[in-house]
């Protein structure tokens, strides 16, 4: 197996390098120029790297014209500028409604994809993930394993040793390796975060110096940020870096908690405060990056953490000890490294997406094999009510996961360097919420089977807690997709903000607010942008709701930045409702595009596609008008509700504890 397995690696690195994979995965132009669905006949997918127009499904009906007869469309083969933010857009009630043509990829990179996942899939078929939960370790062999199949080195440029997948690659590739946790950890601790400042912001020398071992494997990596008094707060570490006089050499000193890989890696990614001379010439400590190798002496790791969940990985301190850095293994620029982490934190949460679909589709086989053949009342549990809704609710939630994912890879990898941080940010926190929620669900269908440690549910649920925790947790990555929408809608809404607040100064505004708002309309003015023309009509009914939300939505923003202003920073709990609302509107916008695409193009099943998305977008639909009802100032129960929760939160940190009396108390 290992023989084939490494056989099938070269062939796809190969094949994959031939055909410019990682250039034109996704036609750029399918996301820029061409806008067909409102002509429902006619979807055009253009090849961005040369006219050849792609992207045939089964069954095909439409017809599909040259890349000539799409106007604007020129093949140039340069990636095109993302001219408009997606998500930030929709808190100024816009989307383009180019973004409802689900991306696609050729069948002949399809093919080659699903050829470089087949013995990757066999590898994880026959992985024993149980023994390695239970030993908390992943045997050296099994390692060995993976490092064979090339997947310590999947976006690693292949002069360099690697695969050179794009993100659309790399998302698919992390459905399989996401099956076993502990693996998943590993390889996203070596290469999404470990050494992804290589790949981001190294120079040549050192690209040339640690990537080839990387990617083989030879090394591993590891991402070193938090510390004890520093977790969410990642700019106040306290490790420290002094350079010395001659200029040479960084002295490194610190202590650094919880690090995946901690005990295994060779080389690490290291976060230090650095002093910086300001070009005013003040002093100021800054972070910087540095890549440190274990064999620079001083570097020592404790032993492996104890941990829920994803056990096999390895989780220890890593503390630095007076460790020598050559003044070159400064990763990027002196006093940049906050900026950095930030960055390469941001370049992969975006597959989480796909790893928990890859999980929850797997859970679901198993879960409905046990469904029909266990009976209970003389009927299979297949046949009640309360088990078809959650078969129905965990697929939904795989369908809007891996929906979003992919509609996120696609763009990542059509245009040039997007900044696709705030919706891989909603891939995370989606996904990691549905994926330990459905994991749940999944266990509840086994009963007291699920429970037992004989079946991988309970391992499931304990592996993906994690995701809610780590690569920034979901309250501050909320906060993030929040403060982004409102800071993009805020300058465009600056001076009306002003004026909103200084109503006496401005009666005229007023007045046109007041006959807006009569309307239900924003003062910003969004208008619904007849998005329904833009997909297939089985799905106008679900694109006039997200049309009609995102407009809403807009209202409820200028509504919260003309109530706090730059005070809204400061409002959490609204923040949250926005962030929620913004993350269903994109999980919308991707279902309804890909279930319109797969209409479009007759794909086998594209009718549950239909009811799938209708399903999410009822309770898509659901949830936003609740959050809206929420945000808005003059539903006093809302100012009631937070306020309410606000005492209830005070009283317990001031009693230490639950409050309230135990409920046979009496005042005697
Ligand atoms: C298994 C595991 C592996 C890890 N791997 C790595 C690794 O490889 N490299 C690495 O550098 N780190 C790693 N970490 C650390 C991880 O990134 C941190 O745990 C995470 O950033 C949260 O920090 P914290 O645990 O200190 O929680 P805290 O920051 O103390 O947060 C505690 C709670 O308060 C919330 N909170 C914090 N600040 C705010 C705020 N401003 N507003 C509202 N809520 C807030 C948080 O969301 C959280 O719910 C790992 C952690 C674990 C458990």
């Amino acid at each position: 197996m290992l023989a084939s397995s490494r056989f099938s690696r070269c062939i796809c690195a190969r094949t994959l390098r031939q055909k410019g994979f990682h250039q034109r995965c996704v036609p750029a132009q399918a996301l820029t120029s061409v806008h067909p669905a409102q002509k429902h006949s006619a979807r055009f997918y253009a090849s961005s790297s040369n006219s050849e127009v792609v992207g045939k499904g089964q069954g095909d009906v439409s017809p599909h014209p040259q890349a000539s007869e799409m106007g604007e469309y020129a093949p140039t083969g340069k990636k095109p500028i993302l001219d408009q933010p997606i998500a930030k857009s929709l808190y100024l009630g816009k989307l383009d409604p180019k973004f409802l043509v689900y991306p696609e990829i050729s069948k002949e990179e399809f093919d080659e994809l699903n050829e470089l996942v087949v013995p990757i899939e066999k590898f994880f078929d026959n992985l024993d993930s149980k023994s390695i939960d239970v030993n908390a370790k992943i045997p050296d062999e099994t390692l060995q394993q993976i490092k064979d199949l090339g997947l310590f080195g999947l976006q690693v440029p292949e002069e360099f040793g690697g695969l050179n997948l794009n993100a659309t690659a790399y998302a698919r590739v992390g459905e399989v390796t996401a099956r076993d946790g502990a693996i998943a950890v590993t390889l996203a601790a070596h290469q999404a975060i470990g050494y992804m400042g290589i790949l981001l912001v190294g120079n040549d020398d050192q690209k040339q110096k640690y990537l080839p071992r990387l990617a083989s494997g030879e090394h591993t990596a590891a991402f070193c940020l938090t510390e004890p008094s520093s977790g969410s707060d990642a700019a106040s570490i306290q490790t420290r870096a002094t350079l010395s006089e001659d200029g040479k050499t960084w002295t490194l000193n610190g202590g650094k908690i919880w690090i995946s890989n901690g005990g295994i890696a060779d080389v690490f990614t290291v976060f230090a405060k650095t002093e910086v001379t300001t070009p005013e010439g003040e002093t100021k400590d800054k972070v910087t990056a540095f890549i440190v190798e274990r064999a620079f002496g001083g570097v020592t790791s404790g032993k492996p953490e104890d941990k829920m969940g994803i056990r096999g990985s390895n989780t220890t301190e890593v503390h630095f000890d007076n460790t020598p850095v050559p003044a070159e293994n400064v990763l990027g620029e002196v006093g940049q490294g906050f900026k950095l982490a930030m960055n390469i934190l941001n370049s992969g949460r975006f597959s989480m997406g796909s790893g928990g679909a890859g999980i929850l589709k797997k859970l679901i086989g198993w879960t409905a094999e046990h469904a029909t053949s266990r009976s209970q009342f003389g009927k299979k549990l297949t046949e009640f009510g309360l088990i078809q809704e959650k078969f129905a609710k965990v697929a939904v939630t795989v369908y809007a996961m891996e929906s979003m994912a992919y509609l996120t890879s696609c763009v990542l990898d059509s245009y040039d360097n997007p900044d696709m941080s705030v919706e891989a940010a909603m891939v995370k926190i989606f996904s990691s919420e549905a994926s330990w929620n459905c994991a749940s669900e999944c266990l509840q269908v086994l009963g007291g089977l699920g429970y037992m440690r004989d079946y991988p549910y309970e391992r499931y649920v304990r592996d993906a807690r994690i995701m809610l925790i780590f690569e920034g947790t979901n309250e501050i990555l909320r906060l993030f997709v929040a403060l982004n929408g409102v800071q993009y809608a805020g300058k465009t809404l600056k001076e009306l903000v002003k004026k909103l607040r200084n109503p006496l100064n401005n009666p005229g505004l007023m007045l046109k607010t007041a006959w807006r708002k009569t309307k239900g309309q924003s003062v910003i003015g969004a208008k619904e942008m007849q998005l329904h023309t833009d997909v297939h009509p089985e799905l106008e009914a679900e694109a006039k709701i997200l049309d009609k939300s995102i407009v809403k939505f807009s209202g409820a923003v200028e509504e919260v930045l003309t109530q706090f202003g730059n005070k809204v920073v400061d409002e959490q709990m609204k923040l949250k409702r926005l962030a929620d609302i913004s993350i269903d509107l994109y999980a919308l916008t991707a279902c309804i595009g890909r279930a319109s695409r797969s209409l479009c193009i007759g794909l086998r099943n594209a009718d549950q596609e239909v009811l799938l998305t209708r399903s999410f977008c009822y309770e898509a639909e659901q949830r936003i008008n609740q959050n809206l009802y929420e945000l808005m100032p003059s539903k006093q129960a809302n100012r009631a509700i937070d306020d309410t929760n606000r005492q209830i939160a005070e009283s317990i940190f001031k009693h230490g504890g639950y409050a309230a009396e135990h409920p046979l108390a009496r005042n005697w």
